[in-house]
């Protein structure tokens, strides 16, 4: 018995290892087979990929063709374009000249008539005469302007001033505007000594703009205050007033040349204008590597426009 026993261990152990062998060999077929399936399968893949690639490359070099001959008649069209923008400024300039002249003479006569004994009715022409003379004559300076600006020939003559003067300057001048239209100004925070590094008339111009803009409209008996603020490397103006406002959707728009508010429904108000003011404003902040922006609760709310320039050179 004992004998059997010992026998048959390595038998056992032949057996076991011959068993293993067998499963090693099937099994290796088996992944062998398997791992060439899978490689044919990869190989398919990758030549389907390939087909797809050279077909996008096919489409992309067709796309390129396409879009040189697209760039091409672009660049033809913005050479038109330029040619014509071009032709318009010259336009605009010459009209602004032709205008500027006999305008001056009807400026200077009306003016001399007005010191003349006249009746009642024409003294009431000649002040019409006047008044018309002056708003076509800050048409014509907005439009010179204008055509400077897409000259690109807008310069600016810099010096260093002391901001708050150029503004007790001003003042008073709009301070009439605003109790002619029965509009009280109000001035805060004015600052002591503030210097900047720009063109006095330029931002005369613009500070002008904002607060006859503010008094234009606001109606009568209401206010519009002027702020000055000291912002760090800046000079912040504001104008706030308690007029008719501005549609959210407008607040940008209304710096565009020519553009005036649409969702404001007062027609008067708006033939008092053309668009060109706030349009130029921002051309001349900007030549002072400042800002200038608007911001409106809304319609019937009131706006405050403000402008900063670099101070403190
Ligand atoms: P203009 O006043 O001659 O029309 P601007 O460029 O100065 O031209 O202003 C453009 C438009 O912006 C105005 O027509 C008006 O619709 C709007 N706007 C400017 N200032 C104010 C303000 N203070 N309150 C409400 N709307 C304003």
């Amino acid at each position: 018995m004992e004998i059997l026993v010992i026998a048959l261990i390595p038998l056992s152990f032949l057996l076991l290892g011959a068993g293993f062998l067998v499963v090693a060999q099937v099994s290796g077929f088996v992944q062998s087979a398997f791992f060439n399936q899978r490689h044919n399968f990869s190989n398919m893949v990758i030549q389907q990929y390939m087909e797809r690639i050279t077909l996008a490359q096919g489409q992309l070099y067709q796309r390129k063709q396409e879009l040189e001959v697209m760039s091409g008649k672009l660049s033809l069209s913005n050479q038109e374009l330029g040619r014509l923008n071009d032709m318009k400024s010259k336009f605009l300039s010459m009209v602004v000249h032709d205008v500027r002249t006999p305008l001056a003479s009807i400026k200077g006569f009306s003016e001399l008539l007005v010191k003349k004994n006249l009746g009642e009715r024409e003294a009431g022409y000649l002040k019409n005469i006047v008044s018309s003379t002056e708003q076509l004559g800050r048409l014509i300076s907005d439009l010179t302007d204008l055509a400077m600006i897409e000259a690109g020939k807008l310069k600016m003559e810099k010096m260093i001033f002391n901001f708050p003067d150029l503004a007790k300057d001003i003042l008073p001048g709009l301070s009439i505007n605003a109790q002619n239209k029965g509009v009280e100004l109000v001035v805060h925070d004015f600052p002591d000594g503030v210097l900047v590094d720009g063109d006095k008339f330029r931002l005369s111009q613009v500070f002008m703009n904002l607060v006859n803009n503010a008094i234009k409209f606001t109606p009568a008996g209401k206010r519009v205050e002027v702020s000055f603020r000291r912002e760090g490397k800046y000079m912040n103006t504001s104008v706030k007033d308690s007029g008719i406002g501005i549609h959210p959707s407008e607040t940008r728009k209304i710096f565009e040349k020519f553009y005036q508010a649409r969702h404001q429904k007062d027609e008067k108000l708006r033939k008092q204008g053309w668009g060109l003011g706030l349009c130029i404003a921002q051309e001349v902040v900007r030549a002072h590597k400042g800002d200038i922006g608007a911001a409106s609760p809304g319609l019937g709310k009131g706006s405050t426009f403000w402008f900063k320039i670099p101070a403190g050179v």
